[in-house]
């Protein structure tokens, strides 16, 4: 018997039992509810809701408390209007059953002289309470007919019904306009030209057969969050001008065993029968995770997803029409088997932008604003290291709104510092009120900026400011000239002895009781690059051994405890030997070069914010600070 049959047979079923609860319900009493013709009196439990036994009613009868009586349902019922000094001699309609075989009760309510009336059943609305009667069951009976038909369809994933929990909830676009094309992406040239060659093979897969290369079945981009992996997946899917279907790893993950799975199906049966055509599941991690991993080792409904995701990226052997981009932060934590050629064959790394990136990328941004020529894109993107596609698209489009904000029709060097301030060190505060510790902070921030001017692997001062921002009081800013992909120890050296600069003046000026919780970040920072030196880039008397990796979760077996070699405490050891002798050549330097740390300082005081070229005339004004060096630690 085929589904439709059963469906079919159900439903006729349904409305035969509701016809047999409605016409059972039709059987007289319920009908009391209606109306009477004459309007006199209803048998209804708002205007009769005391009852009275038929005993008791003819004792009333008796003692002349009774003053109407209706009767309904052919003299079965009967509502008394009744006065008694029981009830407070209020008259009140009660309701009253007569017993089948009461026929003396007309003579009796003749004899006493009652006005009695008998109301004949309300017929004439027998087909609105039918209706009435047989619309609840029948909603009831059809959803539930629809339930199962819907866990038919999960089951065998074969429907489309609106309630279909089985069916994929991806976007679909036969004829995709995502409005991206690849002249929208920048800086990542390396993914753009892969994607570039998928184009052409969906435009002319001859071009490719002929010479018995395979349209790879799966592309997965791999990369931090922002540097474009969606951007290309919409650039490829509106330059190839296929059916693209799109949908993010999490909306298969549900709690039920078998409904991912059954959307993973229907999502490939859909995209095969519009081939040649696109898939991309964004955040494929959600799905793709490695099988038995998780608290208990595994999450079934999560497995069963994967497995099926494994089954369909396989399935299609013979149809060379549909490839499945996957997008993930993380392509460590996904499972193997997917990463085998014949399911993902290729795998596109998406970087953070490089410098040249960045000049791009904002130069891709900047197409549409109306920037004033004082900004320089360079010098932007020399400023934002570690900034991603859409950090950069954020902070010209924060300039943006800034420009609106001073009712400007352009876009200044103001506006784009201060969106590029916002973003790297939060929205401005209040300025400061309290004349010491503004000192002291001036202090603080200008001891970073001349140690770090004086050593020779340090970044050039891109700003000190008194203004504060996110948490901080004041800040100093410093600049690499170029990105820094390798970092030195004597690099890493420099960014200590310059951290703790701030501390370390606060201490030479102020003395030590005056010293503040203000440099608690930079020490927190220091003592962070202090322990990888030691622990995980084997720059300290310890050697090169990797202790602990990225999250410092130790790799080292069992370092940390009882350890013969004692090497735990020899790693303590030798971070406060490093953080030790920074804090010497800090104190030197500042020492070395009060007088104009003074200079600086009401200057500061004065303007609140320097930018680098301001700082650096007023030092060569002033003073000429010494040759640049690098320091050593043994
Ligand atoms: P996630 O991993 O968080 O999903 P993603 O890598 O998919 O991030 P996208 O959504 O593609 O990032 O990028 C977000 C926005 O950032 C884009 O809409 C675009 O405005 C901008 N953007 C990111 N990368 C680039 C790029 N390489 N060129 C131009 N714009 C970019």
């Amino acid at each position: 018997m085929n589904q439709n049959t059963l469906q079919k047979i159900l439903i006729a079923l349904a409305i035969l039992i509701c016809i047999f609860i409605g016409v059972k319900k039709f059987d007289g009493t319920n009908f009391m509810n209606t109306q009477s013709n004459n309007n006199k009196v209803e048998l209804n439990t708002n205007v009769a809701s005391s009852r009275m036994t038929y005993g008791r009613f003819l004792e009333y009868l008796e003692m002349g408390w009774i003053k109407q009586v209706d009767l309904y349902d052919n003299s079965r019922n009967a509502i008394v209007q009744a006065s008694s000094p029981e009830l407070g001699d209020r008259p009140q309609a009660i309701r009253v059953e007569i017993p089948v075989g009461a026929s003396q009760l007309i003579q009796k309510l003749k004899d006493s002289n009652i006005d009695f009336d008998a109301h004949p059943v309300a017929q004439k609305n027998i087909y609105v309470t039918i209706a009435s009667n047989l619309l609840l069951p029948i909603i009831f009976i059809t959803s539930l007919i629809f339930f199962f038909q819907n866990s038919e369809n999960f089951s065998s994933n074969s429907g489309s019904s609106p309630m279909n929990l089985g069916e994929s909830p991806a976007n679909y676009e036969p004829r995709p306009d995502t409005g991206i094309s690849f002249s929208d992406i920048a800086g990542i040239d390396e993914a753009k030209a892969e994607f570039e060659e998928i184009v052409s093979f969906l435009k002319e897969p001859e071009k490719y057969t002929i010479v018995g290369a395979k349209i790879p079945k799966g592309v997965l981009l791999v990369g931090p969050p922002g540097t474009g992996k969606t951007l290309l997946a919409k650039a490829i899917a509106n330059e190839a001008n296929v059916p693209f279907y799109s949908v993010a790893g999490s909306e298969f993950v549900e709690m039920f065993i078998g409904i991912g799975a059954a959307r993973i199906r229907d999502l490939f049966n859909r995209a095969s029968e519009t081939t040649p055509c696109i898939i991309f599941i964004d955040e494929i991690d959600a799905v793709g995770r490695e099988r038995g991993s998780g608290i208990g080792g595994g999450n079934d409904e999560r497995e069963q997803t994967l497995n099926q995701l494994l089954t369909e990226m396989d399935g299609f052997k013979e149809n060379k029409g549909v490839i499945v981009v996957g997008a993930t932060n993380r392509a460590d934590i996904l499972d193997a088997a997917l990463l085998r050629p014949g399911r993902f064959d290729r795998q596109i790394t998406v970087p953070l932008p490089d410098r040249r990136g960045r000049i791009d990328i904002l130069k891709v941004h900047a197409r549409n604003k109306p920037l004033e020529k004082d900004v320089s894109i360079v010098k932007l993107a020399t400023r934002t290291p570690g900034f991603s596609g859409a950090d950069l698209a954020n902070l010209l489009n924060e300039a943006a709104i800034l420009a609106t904000r001073y009712k400007k029709s352009t876009i200044s060097k103001k506006e784009v510092e201060e969106a590029a301030d916002r973003i790297i060190g939060g929205i401005a505060g209040t300025e400061m009120d309290d004349q010491k510790n503004k000192r002291l902070i001036a202090y603080h921030e200008v001891g970073h900026a001349i140690v770090g001017s004086v050593l020779r692997d340090h970044d050039e001062v891109e700003k000190i400011t008194l203004v504060p921002r996110g948490g901080a009081k004041g800040l100093t800013w410093f600049t690499p000239n170029e990105d820094q992909t390798l970092i030195s120890r004597s690099q890493l050296l420099a960014r200590i002895i310059t951290n703790i600069a701030g501390w370390v003046t606060e201490k030479i000026i102020f003395g030590d009781p005056e010293v503040t919780t203000g440099a608690s970040n930079d020490l927190q920072q220091l003592t962070g690059i202090a322990r990888n030196m030691v622990t995980r880039y084997g720059m300290s008397n310890i050697g090169p051994i990797a202790l602990e990796d990225e999250n410092n979760e130790q790799i080292f077996p069992n370092y940390s405890s009882q350890n013969p070699d004692n090497l735990a405490d020899r790693v303590d050891k030798e971070v406060v030997k490093i953080i030790n002798y920074c804090e010497e050549k800090a104190t030197e330097i500042i020492l070395e070069n009060r007088v104009v740390i003074d200079f600086i300082v009401e200057k500061l005081l004065e303007s609140e914010t320097l930018e680098g070229e301001e700082f650096r005339n007023l030092v060569n004004e002033y003073t000429t600070l010494p040759a640049k060096e690098t320091y050593e630690y043994a």
